[in-house]
């Protein structure tokens, strides 16, 4: 019997981005644009500093990375150009996802796109055109999110 995988839910949910989070602080935060900042700047509340650290933020090559951690660790200061009251805001109406689980929809994402297309005919047990869809899918969720 066909079951759709679970990584086609998470892009049909738009969530695609929950991919890309890491537990612990990953070795990649080493390219953050704020690493030579004053981390002060980051927890400050005044609406100027706030902005300022927004604006280095949106700078950032990691900043979906970022976030994703942020979500699962980090209840204050700004994280991913967010405050904790938007991470809050998002994470109301996002379910977090377990490592096993991410591993698992990882795999899939891979599987799915991968140029050897009857390897995931096999592995789901679908015909080709539903590939091809849920391929499409993903690609459009990936741009979104990454
Ligand atoms: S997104 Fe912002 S807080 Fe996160 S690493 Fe980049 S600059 Fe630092």
């Amino acid at each position: 019997m066909t079951k759709r995988p679970e990584v086609i839910d998470l892009a049909l949910a738009g969530n695609l981005h929950l991919l890309e989070k890491a537990i612990t602080l990953p070795p990649v935060f080493q390219n953050a644009a704020c690493i030579k900042v004053d981390p002060d700047l980051f927890f400050a509340e005044s609406p100027r500093k706030v902005a300022a650290a927004k604006a280095i933020c949106a700078t950032c090559p990691i900043r979906t990375k970022c976030l994703n951690w942020a979500l699962e660790n980090e209840e204050y200061g700004i994280f991913g150009g967010t405050t904790p009251e938007e991470r809050k805001a998002m994470l109301a109406g996002v379910t977090p996802i377990d490592d096993s689980k991410l591993r698992k929809m990882q795999e899939q994402l891979a599987l799915i796109l991968s140029p050897d297309i009857n390897r995931a005919i096999a592995t789901f047990n679908v015909n080709k055109r539903t590939i091809y869809r849920w391929r499409d899918l993903l690609q459009r969720g990936q741009q979104q999110a990454f």
